[in-house]
């Protein structure tokens, strides 16, 4: 199998915010594997909470490139030994798994969904993330977003009331809220507690990742369900959040692919935890590979390429907030001049 990739530039519709950063522009790069003349399309969305940027994605592509042998079906030892190789660059390994997938599916000629015995009916609605700005400004963003069905809200300011008031004012969207890890544990009771008038269906990361013990004593209080983000990214980190949480968000850039996000998936349920499937800010290729999963969790918030102004790629589709899975083999990702 013969590796190649290529950093790509995407420009955001609007200024993405939230508690910890603010970008205008994200570099993601695109991994590309030939192999018998077909080929197979991934993406890594580097994130700077995780140390990643580009160049060491870029960097961990080239070694990847090294090890790969000739046999995309082994992808069990692939994924182990990127793992054993570069346990800080999931985003790399996301790339390479999923475009091993990719491969997979296409040499078999069957949808990603099919490969993994998944019923494509089943996918749920998708939300849309409202990141953090002025009121009057992320009302009108909310206003754009008259047909989504589901909106995620971005908190962790001291206006966070505000917030959710003006646009509970507007919209009559299921809305949930995620604050970045950004509350203490006595703010975040106050804050769910007060939210409850405004009917929030979960509350994302409300406190510090590694504060179990808050997460825990917030759990046993708040009567609205909590999905851990930041807390989790493989299936090792589940059992330790089983009294912490509702749910956990799974993400293909925090598990380092398909393969281990499937685990997750079932690791969770098996401990009674409710799954969400997020994502980065990704393009139409690394969402379309997420969807995939998700007629297996009970919420998705696969948004990443709504706020792209230049998705390069085309895949999935969102129709009335329901993820709709492309028929073409593998992931089914094409470029978007492809898809017209
Ligand atoms: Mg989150």
């Amino acid at each position: 199998m013969e590796l190649t990739h290529e950093t790509i530039s995407l420009k955001l519709r609007h200024t993405f915010r939230t508690s910890r950063e603010a970008s205008d522009v994200r570099r993601n790069v695109v991994c590309k594997i030939q192999h018998q003349g077909v080929e197979g399309l991934g993406e890594a969305a580097p994130s700077t909470y995780y140390n990643q940027d580009a160049q060491t994605v870029s960097k961990a592509l080239d070694d990847i490139a090294l090890k790969l042998k000739d046999d995309p079906f082994a992808l069990e030892g692939i994924v182990s030994e990127m793992w054993h190789l570069f346990p800080g660059e999931a985003a790399a390994r996301a790339a390479v798994d999923m475009a091993i997938h990719d491969i997979v599916g296409k040499m078999l000629d069957v949808p990603l969904y099919r490969l993994l015995g998944l019923d494509p009916q089943k996918t749920p609605q998708t939300s849309v993330t409202v990141g953090l700005d002025d009121i009057e400004v992320m009302q009108k963003k909310v206003l754009e977003l008259d047909q989504a069905p589901i909106l995620k809200i971005k908190l962790g300011t001291q206006g966070d009331m505000d917030i959710v008031r003006a646009i509970r004012q507007i919209s009559t969207a299921t809305i949930r809220v995620d604050a970045n890890a950004a509350w203490t544990a006595r703010e975040a009771l106050e804050k769910i507690s007060a939210l409850m008038e405004y009917d929030i269906e979960f509350v994302e990361q409300p406190l510090a990742a590694d504060d179990l013990e808050g997460l825990r004593w917030l759990k046993k209080r708040v009567k609205v369900p909590i999905v851990l983000d930041e807390s989790v990214r493989i299936a090792a980190d589940i059992p330790a959040l089983v009294d912490c949480a509702h749910g956990i968000n799974i993400k293909l850039m925090k598990s380092g692919g398909l393969r281990e996000a499937l685990g997750m998936i079932h690791v969770a349920r098996a401990l009674g935890l409710r799954v969400m499937l997020g994502c980065m800010l990704e393009t139409s290729l690394a969402v379309t590979a997420a969807a995939h999963l998700s007629p297996l969790v009970d919420y998705a918030d696969l948004d990443g390429h709504l706020l792209i102004e230049n998705d390069p790629y085309s895949g999935v589709d969102v129709v009335g907030g329901k993820l709709v899975l492309p028929q073409r083999p593998g992931i089914g990702a094409v470029t978007s001049a492809e898809g017209r």
